[in-house]
């Protein structure tokens, strides 16, 4: 499972962390799902609480912020947010528009509890 894979290599990183810092354990990871990424974020959610036992992250909370999908008109540079999956520039209506954001995912923060 896709979700599984993600979640296995961000309790990776959030131990990596939590070690560099001799902490104990986790306290928040907060990251930034674009809406065109293909994860699910309750799945990722699910996951992640199935998979923090016995982890550093056990204790963890996981915020996910969704991002909007942004796109970029290759006609007049207008920036907008993707609507109803309409990739047509709001501005000239040109259908000559790129994806610059809505696919990301990146982890924001990772807060390491106070021992
Ligand atoms: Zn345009």
């Amino acid at each position: 499972m896709h979700e599984y894979s993600i979640v296995a290599s961000l309790i990776d990183v959030c131990e990596k962390e939590a070690k560099k810092h001799h902490a104990k354990a986790i306290e928040r990871i907060e990251i930034a799902l674009g809406r065109l990424s293909g994860v699910e974020p309750h799945l990722l959610q699910s996951s992640f609480d199935t998979f923090k036992e016995e982890t550093l992250c056990e204790g963890a909370t996981l915020v996910i912020e969704l991002c909007d999908v942004i796109l970029e008109c290759e006609v007049c540079h207008e920036r907008s947010v993707l609507k109803k999956n309409h990739f047509i520039c709001p501005k000239c209506q040109s259908e000559s528009v790129r994806m610059v954001g809505g696919q990301e995912l990146h982890v924001n923060s990772i807060v390491i509890k106070e021992a």
